[in-house]
């Protein structure tokens, strides 16, 4: 019996891929359909229901409910119209039916795209969930770890506190930073006299893995579903920020203004 199906078992039409195809793809045993179940216990934080149409070039999920667990998130797309039996702030219980499969959104035949992201909202690879409980994985709970690249310098040491202390912050004062990269959370930064680069969903070696531009300095950063704030070169810390917009309190930084100290923290 699948974890996701009411009556089914489930069988794998599409493996998850990083970056290329951020869920897996279940149909009941034998193309079957079936009611889709919560995979956990939790609060639905975000539907769509009023999608009639398949999308065979677009993007969209169709219709489609996210639930919030204790340390995950759980996603269910391209749901039949007019099934969707949820709503925004309902809490649901394993098991619970929340809608059928269908085929709105970009989507080729009924199925479930079936997403598992961690406690930052960041897509991981949901297949050792489909038919099991979430664990306490500490490489997706809520624990950040942080780091910055000195300007002309190296990558400096992972961060894992915001304090006082010297290993409670990322970077050396009077040291421009260049980069930073931020574990299980989507990120970004802004260049000095530039614009705001493209969001960082990873932490790797490659030029997707961080957030930055080598020897242009950063003068803004953004950091989603965490309290985050920045040290201003010559200057002190700004306040602290706890969401990511276009307003002056979406971001930590001083357009301008060379930073050389960040502190990130859980929300
Ligand atoms: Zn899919």
């Amino acid at each position: 019996m699948s974890r996701v199906f009411k009556d089914k078992d489930n069988q794998v039409t599409q493996k998850y891929k990083k970056g290329y195809h951020d869920g897996i793809d279940l149909v009941g045993y034998k193309y079957a359909l079936d009611y889709i179940t919560a995979h956990s216990d939790g609060v639905v934080v975000s539907v769509r229901s009023n999608y009639k149409t398949t999308d065979k070039t677009g993007s969209s999920y169709g219709n489609y409910v996210k639930i919030k667990h204790s340390n995950y998130y759980t996603l269910y797309a391209h749901m039949k119209y007019g099934s969707v039996t949820v709503k925004v702030g309902d809490t649901v219980k394993k098991g619970q039916t929340i809608g059928y499969m269908g085929s709105t959104g970009r989507s080729t035949g009924a199925h479930l795209h079936f997403e598992v992201r961690n406690a930052g909202d960041v897509k991981i690879d949901p297949t050792p969930y489909i038919d099991a409980d979430f664990t306490s994985d500490t490489s997706t709970t809520n624990e950040i770890e942080y780091r910055v690249h000195i300007k002309g310098g190296n990558w400096l040491s992972w961060v894992k506190k915001a304090d006082n202390t010297n290993e409670g912050y990322a970077g050396i004062y009077g040291k421009s930073i260049d980069g930073i990269q931020v574990k299980n959370r989507v990120y970004q930064a802004h260049t000095i006299g530039g614009s705001w680069l493209s969001k960082v969903t990873k932490v790797d070696t490659t030029s997707s893995g961080y957030a930055g531009i080598w020897n242009k300095s950063i003068d803004g950063i953004k950091i989603e579903n965490a309290k985050y704030r920045v040290h201003i070169k010559g200057g002190s810390w700004l306040d602290w920020v706890s969401k990511v917009d276009n307003t002056s309190n979406g971001y930590a930084g001083l357009y301008g203004k060379e930073i050389d100290g960040v502190q990130i923290k859980s929300l």
